[in-house]
């Protein structure tokens, strides 16, 4: 099994004290090459699953397992090399370094993981998605589809096992939602475990299986 969650459970305490349970008892496993879609209405505790599931965000109670390992069980340095050797991540705001080129962002994951042909890597993956004449861009000076590709293509620098994406197309134009989906199934096919979560129908329909969550609460579709 590549990403075990057994009965993972967390809460916030809100400002004004109250408790707000984001996940509640929540089981999900997924095998290699599996691309299963996170759907559910805002609040209902979509992004808090994908950062525990990332290594990004501790439960309460439950535990966590990617490739058989516990990130929560490490220490935060061990953690942290984990994940970027592990997992790759795409947000919708992107969150590219906005003083580094396209190239130099791709390659930023690369730096903790000793990744060889980084190098070629990275210009590989800016030909793919097309920002060969961006290369030396800064991210301000790019459009929207631009910089989601190039969060992309830095998400898959280190080859990760598991793939996490939190409302990617959000932000998009239909031609570059298209794209991002195509990869992330074309991903998939090469065996990468790929967990999006969206509200958008369309890009759930693109996965192997949906689950839903509903204050918490995880249901099976
Ligand atoms: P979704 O991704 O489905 O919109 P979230 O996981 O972001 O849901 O949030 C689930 C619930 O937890 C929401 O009610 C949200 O307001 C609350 N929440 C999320 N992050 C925090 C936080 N850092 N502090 C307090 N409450 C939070």
């Amino acid at each position: 099994m590549l990403l075990e969650l057994e009965n993972v459970s967390r809460s916030y305490r809100g400002r004004n004290g109250s408790r707000v349970d984001a996940v509640q008892n929540v089981d999900l496993a997924m095998e290699p090459g599996e691309f299963v879609a996170v759907g559910g209405p805002s609040g209902s505790g979509k992004s808090t699953l994908l950062l525990i599931a990332g290594g990004l965000l501790a439960p309460d109670t439950g535990t966590v397992h990617v490739l058989g390992k516990q990130p929560y069980a490490m220490n935060a340095d061990e953690r942290s090399r984990f994940r970027s050797v592990t997992l790759g991540f795409v947000f919708q705001q992107f969150h590219l370094v906005p003083y580094l080129s396209v190239l130099e962002n791709v390659l930023a994951p690369s730096l903790g993981a000793a990744i060889r042909g980084a190098n070629s890597r990275a210009e590989q993956l800016v030909a793919r998605f097309g920002l060969d004449n961006r290369i030396g861009h800064l991210p301000g000076e790019m459009s929207t589809g631009e910089r989601q590709r190039t969060a992309m293509a830095r998400a898959l620098m280190n080859h990760p096992k598991l793939l996490l994406a939190d409302e990617p197309t959000g932000n998009l134009d239909q031609e570059n939602q298209d794209l991002l989906l195509d990869c992330l199934r074309e991903e998939a096919s090469c065996g990468t475990a790929v967990l999006l979560v969206t509200h958008d129908q369309q890009a759930a329909g693109r996965a192997d299986r949906t689950i839903g969550l509903h204050d918490g609460q995880l249901h099976q579709k």
